[in-house]
């Protein structure tokens, strides 16, 4: 299949029409239209085969997630989403495989309203990388960098199941061959929060106004809160035994096994946000009012780094704090 009939038929299934989209797929550039009054955030990141997604990742579950990682990136700034670019590497030009992915992409996009307004594509080893640009209200976007000492620590959804979901796939682990001894369905559950992740975009669009910083959880929650007390100059104490889990993370692994994917597994995108006391009954209505909600994990503190602490308020060392491509 030549190049521009893989770019017809992935404008065929994703290009949703927008009003504010000018010039769509088709030129040399796209162009669009900035509603008045507002900020644009904008994100990218790649999903490289073997690294971000293990094989046998469904093409179609790759369209989704390529596109919801970059989606979470703009819920963790309170941004809602508008257009995206698809830089799309393939290793040939396989019509079902781009039929597929298209399929996913164009799922997620549409219930978000995101338009795709153009890309590139070439050959080479299987890479994604998504393009998303979204609108904030003038100085409204969430940041890493506004934490105050004091601030109660929350956590959207629960953590760990992309990461239990890897275990599972994990030849090289003894407890692999046990954990696929567990019920179809919850693997499958597991698997889902993998190879599906859940964009918390009106999650982030609520916490404007009431959270004094916010973070998607891609890289392990104790790594990406890492990013915010550095950025905010602060510390945070977390308590482990209040951490979010899923039925399927409590059913399949002890207290000791559930704590490391929990605090360090990544791949959550769940949004890990400050609060400042006199703003939390506020931000508990209102993620409420758009389905969500949020546990309460910990304290921002004087001081810098993470600590996670059990029951007595010792902290715990964990062997691996998160996800590094460098390490
Ligand atoms: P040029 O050579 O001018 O860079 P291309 O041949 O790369 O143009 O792309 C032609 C048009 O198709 C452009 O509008 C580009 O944005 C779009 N496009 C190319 N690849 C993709 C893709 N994977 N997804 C979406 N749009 C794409
Ligand atoms: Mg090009």
């Amino acid at each position: 299949m030549a190049e521009f009939a893989l770019i017809d038929l992935i404008r065929d299934r994703c290009a949703l029409s927008r009003a504010d989209v000018r010039v769509g797929i088709g030129d040399d550039a796209a162009i669009v239209a900035m509603p008045a009054g507002h900020e644009l955030a904008i994100a990218t990141d790649t999903l490289v085969a073997g690294v971000h997604f293990p094989p046998g990742t469904r093409a179609r579950d790759l369209g989704w997630k390529a596109l919801a990682v970059n989606l979470s990136d703009l819920a963790a700034m309170g941004a809602t989403p508008a257009w995206a670019l698809l830089a799309l590497t393939l290793p040939d030009a396989d019509r079902g495989f781009v039929e597929e992915f298209a399929g996913g992409f164009a799922e997620l996009a549409a219930l978000h309203g995101v338009a795709l307004v153009g890309g590139d594509t070439t050959r080479g080893p299987l890479a994604v990388t998504v393009t998303v640009h979204g609108f904030v209200p003038p100085g409204g976007a969430l940041r890493r960098d506004g934490a105050g000492v004091g601030d109660q620590v929350f956590v959207t959804g629960t953590l760990g199941d992309a990461a239990a979901a890897l275990r599972c796939l994990d030849r090289r682990d003894a407890r692999a061959a046990a954990l696929f001894e567990a019920p179809a369905d919850t693997r499958e559950r597991l698997r889902e929060r993998l190879d599906r992740p859940q964009p918390r975009v009106a999650a982030g669009n609520a916490l404007r106004g009431f959270a004094s910083a916010c973070i998607d959880v891609s890289d392990g929650l104790l790594a990406d809160l890492g990013h915010v007390a550095a950025g905010s100059g602060v510390g945070i104490a977390i308590e482990a035994a209040r951490l979010p889990a899923s039925p399927a993370l409590l059913t399949l692994f002890d207290a000791g096994e559930r704590l490391a994917l929990q605090a360090a597994g990544g791949d959550d995108y769940e949004l890990a946000f400050c609060v400042p006391d006199v703003h939390v009954a506020g931000m508990q209505r209102d993620l409420a009012r758009v389905g969500g909600g949020a546990t309460r994990i910990g304290r921002v503190v004087a001081g810098e780094g993470v600590r996670l602490l059990d029951g007595e308020g010792c902290a715990i060392a964990l062997a691996h704090a998160g996800w590094d491509h460098f390490a």
